[in-house]
């Protein structure tokens, strides 16, 4: 699938906004992984697709070097004011639907693709860990800060922003393909 293909197919699936990644220019960050580790969203250790479950950093770089290429999607929304929750909850929603339902999609082209985003796995309301193994692997969102990426670096290196600007609020997701 060409890259013209790829953006089509996030458009199709409902996405403000994609890139295409280059997986070389991922870099796996201490500085990111330590700060995971404070736990400041509560997902750390909660899950299978949060640290410490999945290893080190050289086990996040190891899974990483696997892929060639992969496509970055966003989904923005503008807000009414700083306290809009109601489009914070609604745009969050719209893209981890949004989301759910590409993976399926490029699973069907891709079977060893890695889908990561931000936060914690939400796919299931408790997730089975630690105690039996991950119910779907193969919905499983793996946490972008978890593997030590910087997620505005990430989207910088693609060619788009992190932040779409002032009264505006950005989710941001990727598929590693190939
Ligand atoms: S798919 Fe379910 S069991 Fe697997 S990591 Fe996500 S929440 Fe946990």
């Amino acid at each position: 699938m060409s890259d013209e293909e790829l953006l089509a197919l996030a458009a199709e699936y409902g996405f403000d906004c994609a890139a295409p990644m280059d997986a070389a220019k991922l870099e796996v960050l201490e500085d990111v992984r330590a700060a995971c580790e404070k736990n400041l969203c509560g997902a750390y250790n909660k899950t299978w697709a949060c640290p410490p479950a999945f290893g080190d950093l050289d086990a996040s770089r190891a899974m990483l070097a696997k892929y060639k290429r992969g496509l970055l999607v966003q989904s923005v929304q503008t807000l009414e004011d700083d306290f809009d929750w109601e489009g914070i909850e609604a745009l969050g929603k719209r893209h981890g639907e949004n989301f759910a339902r590409l993976r399926a999609r490029i699973r069907e082209t891709w079977p060893e693709s890695l889908a990561l985003g931000a936060g914690g796995c939400k796919r299931c309301k408790t997730c089975t860990y630690p105690d039996a193994p991950c119910q779907f692997p193969d919905q499983m969102t793996y946490s972008m800060e978890g593997f030590g990426l910087f997620v505005t670096q990430v989207c910088r290196d693609c060619g788009i922003p992190y932040n779409h600007g002032r009264g505006t609020m950005t989710y941001s997701g990727c598929f590693l393909l190939e």
